[in-house]
């Protein structure tokens, strides 16, 4: 039984997908109802099982209705990924709000959904797991994390926040079967812009993978991830940080400047 968090779209979507394909009974959730029911529908019809519930997780008690929900109609809580993510600052780097300019309402709707309701869903799945024997809690990261961008403000600092949360839970319930990792994800691209990458190698998607794997990286990357997380094959890995980058942060600023004007058909011999 799995409950994955803004699975409406994108990454979310994919894995409440996968997830489903392998078994799980899964809680699709998010402020979207339609896509939700979307989402649910296209399990449904792969022969999965799955549900929707809408939270708004800028509110606690919403969040903590919704893992109540989770454990209520499936009886149990086995995989919680904390995937949503604010949109409400751009998270643009160079265009995104600097430190200076952040305002206090945009810092207080990227710290909820992006720390804090994260933080309340592990707060009410952590008993349900400890007294069920075990669990897995994926909290989904990014490269931003770890090291910061440019503008980057708010998000960078809850994507680190994040990061710590699951060595937090890890520290304190690993003992008990609770196991917490996170997945910090690079350059993910819609699979259509994907696509459009492999059609037309001067798009401008190839700018914006200066990375040792030339391609940008898909929704599904993530959620394989995410599977190996949730899965028995992973029992002895907790509170480590998987980079799902595409070697990016592998390379230093030299390399990292080569591989762009590579993909902007500019030699760098
Ligand atoms: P996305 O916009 O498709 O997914 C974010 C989801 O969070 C959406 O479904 C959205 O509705 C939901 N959400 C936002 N605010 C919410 C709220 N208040 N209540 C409930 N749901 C809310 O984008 P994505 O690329 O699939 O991102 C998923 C996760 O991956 C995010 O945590 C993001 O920070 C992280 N990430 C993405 C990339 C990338 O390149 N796409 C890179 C690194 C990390």
């Amino acid at each position: 039984m799995a409950l994955v968090t803004g699975s409406t779209s994108g990454i979310g979507r994919a894995t409440a997908r996968l997830f489903a394909e392998e078994g799980a009974k899964v809680v699709v959730t998010g402020r979207r109802r339609k896509l939700g029911e979307q989402v649910v529908g296209e399990i449904e019809s792969a022969g999965g099982i799955a549900v929707y519930y809408e939270a708004d997780l800028a509110d606690s008690q919403k969040t903590r209705d919704l893992v109540r929900f989770t454990v209520d109609t499936y009886g149990r809580i086995d995989v919680l990924v904390n995937n949503a993510m604010s949109h409400i600052v751009p998270w643009g780097g160079a265009e995104g709000p600097g430190l200076l300019i952040t305002s206090d309402d945009d810092w207080d709707a990227m710290m909820a959904v992006g720390v804090k309701a994260p933080f309340i869903a592990c707060q009410e799945a952590i008993p349900h797991m400890v007294r069920q024997g075990g669990g897995s809690i994926i909290n989904i990261s990014s490269i931003r994390g770890l090291v910061a961008m440019r503008n980057g403000g708010a998000y960078d600092v809850a994507k680190a926040g994040i990061l710590n949360l699951s060595r937090q839970v890890t520290v304190d319930f690993a003992r008990h079967g609770v196991r917490a990792n996170t997945i910090s994800p690079g350059w993910i691209q819609s699979d259509q812009a994907h696509d459009q990458f492999s059609e037309d190698p001067a798009s401008v998607g190839n700018t914006l993978v200066p990375q040792p794997i030339r391609r940008p990286g898909r929704y599904i990357d993530i959620a394989y991830a995410a599977l190996f997380l949730a899965s028995d094959e992973s029992t002895f890995v907790a509170g480590a940080n998987l980079l799902v980058d595409g070697g990016l942060l592998t390379q230093n600023g030299f390399d990292i400047r080569r591989a762009t004007l590579d993909a902007e058909g500019q030699s760098s011999a």
